[in-house]
């Protein structure tokens, strides 16, 4: 069952700011796709109480984030990911300074 505060206003403004504190940088060592989503590192699912916890959070390209979901079987993957409000030129731009 996916966790509601994923849909939420304020998560979406936490997201944004974990993705410019990390530099769209995707988490995963070696990787350069941009990252568009925010990775929940403890699953909120098992830690509830870590979903607002920016410690907690980073980064990750859509396919790292998604490929992670499936691995771990039965997981529910809190998952940010709005492509539109970060279009690969946006995020090429932000990449460069
Ligand atoms: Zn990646």
């Amino acid at each position: 069952m996916s966790d509601k505060r994923i849909h939420s206003a304020k998560w979406s403004r936490l997201a944004k700011k974990i993705l410019i504190r990390d530099s769209y940088e995707c988490a995963i060592d070696g990787c350069d796709t941009p990252a568009t989503t925010v990775d929940h590192v403890r699953p909120s699912s098992k830690y509830p109480e870590l979903f607002w916890d920016e410690d907690n959070l980073v980064a990750m390209c859509a396919k790292h984030n998604f490929s992670k979901g499936a691995r771990e079987a039965g997981e529910t993957r809190n998952t940010w990911y709005n492509p539109d409000w970060f279009p690969p030129d946006y995020i090429a731009e932000k990449m460069k300074q």
